[in-house]
């Protein structure tokens, strides 16, 4: 199957891998709408919210909720979107999760790397 999502499970694509799991996969949008922007997938591939198992949904919610605590605690974040495409607006077929975060203050942009960096620091 052609599918970047999976590519980047495999490794075949490189990502800015933040955590994973026999389940899910999160890492760093490439083109983040702000510092931060994460995609949670699983690795199983499923289409959409119709598809996803509820099992699968669950654990997407507890990994959410812990990278919801590392945004606050790395990046300082003010507020969180949870966002999830369905039909034509779901422009990679594979099920994902974005989480963008809000700066309060405002933000400029940074490369994404610097971010990787941020989040991975101990
Ligand atoms: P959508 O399907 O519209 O919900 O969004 C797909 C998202 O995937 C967009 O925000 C893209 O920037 C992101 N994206 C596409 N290719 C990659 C990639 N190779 N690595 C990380 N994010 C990607
Ligand atoms: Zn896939």
């Amino acid at each position: 199957m052609n599918c970047i999502f999976c590519k980047i499970i495999t490794g075949e694509i490189p990502s800015y891998t933040i955590y994973e799991d026999e389940f899910v996969k999160v890492f760093l949008d490439i083109n983040p709408d702000s510092n931060g922007h994460m995609l949670i997938i699983p690795k199983k591939h499923v289409l959409d919210i119709t598809e996803i198992e509820n099992e699968i949904w669950n654990h997407l919610l507890d990994v959410t909720k812990n990278m919801k605590s590392l945004l606050e605690e790395k990046l300082k974040i003010d507020g969180l979107t949870l966002i999830q495409n369905n039909g034509v607006i779901q422009e990679v077929k594979h099920f994902h999760l974005h989480l963008k975060p809000y700066y309060k203050e405002g933000q400029d942009l940074l490369p994404v790397e610097e971010i990787y960096n941020k989040l991975k620091e101990l």
